[in-house]
């Protein structure tokens, strides 16, 4: 079975008395291994399709399973369990702690599990080798470069080994080789296993998946990815 299942999924969004059709009905299935691109402009509903895809909000009407769960009947609680199991998170802007190092940083998570420290720092130091940080694990953020700092945004959405690696934007705030080498560790993460999901606006960063769903006024299409520039 596909490890997303989407289905007709709807959401407004009421501002001022005037309703936005975020989502207009969009269905979607991702394969177990895949390597997705979302691309769309500014307003597409990109960031409202992440956040139901990530279960941080749910929609209006639909349904989806996730690797087998069907999240519309879960609670909340059960929501952020699952979410937790399930997917890493990858932002635009890193997310990092600035006064924490880099292993710190991705032992986080683990932390608030209540994974006992040798344990965290054995795995953190793991998936910081996975992203070719290790040399950097007691480096604060400031000293690291935007590309080092997003790798360890990366190995910390690896340290609870989700199935699913979720990324808004990743390249959003780094150069063009800078966003190459990231893409390149996505890739290397996508053949370990992870299937990834990446939003973007950039053609060049979608190209490089392996499939591009293209959303425009909260609906979907599916794209060959043969176009170039940016929105
Ligand atoms: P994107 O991430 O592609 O820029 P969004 O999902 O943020 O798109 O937005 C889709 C549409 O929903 C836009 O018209 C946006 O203005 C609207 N929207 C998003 N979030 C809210 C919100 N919290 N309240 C009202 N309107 C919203
Ligand atoms: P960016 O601007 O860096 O792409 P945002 O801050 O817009 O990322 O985050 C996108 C969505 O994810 C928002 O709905 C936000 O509330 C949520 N979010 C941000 N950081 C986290 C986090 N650490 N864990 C879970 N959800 C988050």
């Amino acid at each position: 079975a596909p490890i997303i299942q989407i289905e007709n999924m709807t959401k407004t969004y009421t501002l001022g008395g005037e309703v936005v059709h975020a989502l207009r009905g969009v269905s979607l299935q991702i394969e177990k291994g895949d390597f997705l691109a979302i691309i769309g402009p500014s307003g597409s509903g990109k960031s409202t399709f992440m956040n139901m895809i990530g279960c941080l909000d749910r929609p209006d009407s639909g349904s989806y399973i996730l690797d087998g769960k069907e999240i519309e009947k879960m609670k909340d609680n059960e929501l952020a369990t699952i979410r937790n199991e399930k997917i890493g998170f990858v932002f635009q802007n890193f997310h990092l702690l600035a006064k924490l190092t880099a292993l710190e940083n991705v032992e986080l998570p683990l932390l608030y599990r209540g994974v006992k420290v040798k344990e965290r720092k054995k795995i953190a130091y793991e998936c910081l080798e996975k992203v070719g940080l290790k040399d950097r694990a007691h480096h604060l953020p400031n000293q690291l470069s935007g590309g080092q700092q997003q790798r360890v945004a990366i190995a910390r959405a690896l340290v609870g080994s989700p199935p699913i690696l979720l990324a808004d934007e990743p390249t959003g705030a780094l150069d063009s080789k800078t966003s190459k080498e990231i893409i390149q560790i996505m890739k290397q993460l996508n053949e370990q296993g992870h299937t990834i999901i990446l939003i973007t606006h950039d053609w060049e960063v979608a190209n490089e998946a392996k499939r591009i769903v293209r959303i425009q006024d909260g609906q979907l299409f599916e794209e060959r990815g043969d176009f170039v520039g940016t929105y």
